[in-house]
């Protein structure tokens, strides 16, 4: 199994965790990793180690593993909606390499077609490959960053669209390695959420699309993009929307925008002049100055107008 990272820098669980592996783990283990190069915030301390397993059994055998020795983990995907801690993320970031990014067509019937996408396949190409056969349902997800693993778990969506709208079912791992596939019926999605227990690992995704004509679809998704480049400071590092919308006619941004808290910045983090459900880093932010400026969001827009924003994005490894 190969290591890396500093050696005099390995948790204390090291031993016991190679010791425990040695006989199953074939992808690589990166003690030690910087996160900020794995989220689109460019924020995060190190991960104690980073684990790519290569296959379910591995991923099983991983995660049962973790808990016999009582390290935490967490999957990440391509960390599109996430802050994580300076201080960096305690025990192991599970990633999902080329090994779990496959899509295959499943069934084909006159009007619609069912797909089979791995969880760290990334979004875009997901789209892309369904465009190019004529496949319609996704492009809505036109220029959302991510994994579909990720954009499952989040119940991304834009436009009035979401994930579950186009799911069908999901094949999930327990956090003792157990694998199911469970229907769309089964499951308890709702805005920005997948309702499975924590500790629940999205492995693949059923899609169902419907037949449509590929030139139509690529210019659907190129006006959807163009309207992000329009709309969202997309030159700029984030995690994309920071709140959730709250019940209401407004949306977060238009509250906080009402606030007059666009281009108010704590540190190198900023709410975006461009779109204020957005908040950027300016290119020195920490977590703590996001985090900050969050605080600081939400109270205003509490004080003014009695409602309680909620992040929409995953906040990691935070005391
Ligand atoms: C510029 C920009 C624009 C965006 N626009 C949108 C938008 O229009 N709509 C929208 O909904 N979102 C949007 N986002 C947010 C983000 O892209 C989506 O939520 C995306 O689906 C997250 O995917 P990810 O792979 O990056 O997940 P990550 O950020 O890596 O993870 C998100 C959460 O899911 C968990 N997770 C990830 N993969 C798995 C897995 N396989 N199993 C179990 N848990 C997992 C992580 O632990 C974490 O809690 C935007 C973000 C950016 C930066």
């Amino acid at each position: 199994m190969p290591v890396s990272g500093a050696a005099r820098r390995l948790p204390p669980w090291a031993a016991a965790f190679q010791e425990a592996t040695a006989g199953f783990l074939r992808g690589g283990v990166r003690w030690h990793a910087p996160m900020d190069g794995y989220t689109t915030f460019k924020v995060g301390g190190p991960a104690e180690a980073i684990v790519l397993p290569r296959d379910r059994h591995e991923l099983a055998l991983l995660v049962q593993t973790l808990a016999a020795i009582k390290v935490p983990w967490l999957v990440l995907g391509r960390g599109s909606n996430v802050v994580i801690a300076d201080e960096g993320l305690p025990g192991v970031v599970i990633l999902f390499g080329r090994d779990f990014a496959k899509i295959e067509l499943l069934a084909e019937e006159a009007e619609s077609a069912v797909v089979r996408v791995e969880a760290g396949c990334a979004l875009a190409r997901l789209v892309g490959w369904a465009v190019k056969r004529g496949l319609a349902g996704l492009e809505f997800a036109a220029g959302i960053p991510g994994s579909v693993g990720g954009a499952i778990v989040m119940n991304a969506g834009a436009w009035k669209k979401e994930m579950k709208d186009l799911l069908v079912g999901v094949t999930v791992m327990d956090g003792q390695g157990a694998i199911m596939t469970r229907r769309l019926e089964e499951m308890h999605f709702a805005y920005r959420s997948w309702g499975e227990p924590r500790g629940t690992i999205a492995l693949e995704g059923f899609f169902r699309l419907q037949k449509g004509d590929p030139l139509a679809l690529k210019t659907i998704c190129g006006e959807h993009r163009q309207r992000r480049k329009v709309l969202q400071p997309q030159h700029m590092a984030s995690g994309g929307s920071f709140f959730k919308n709250p019940a209401g006619q407004k949306t977060a941004g238009q509250l906080i925008d009402a606030a007059g808290l666009k281009g108010r910045a704590v540190g190198g983090a900023m709410v975006s002049p461009v779109h204020a459900n957005f908040i950027v880093n300016t290119g020195t932010a920490t977590a703590r100055d996001i985090m900050e400026l969050m605080r600081m969001v939400q109270q205003v827009v509490l004080e003014k107008f009695g409602i309680a924003l909620e992040p929409e994005v995953k906040i990691l490894g935070m005391k």
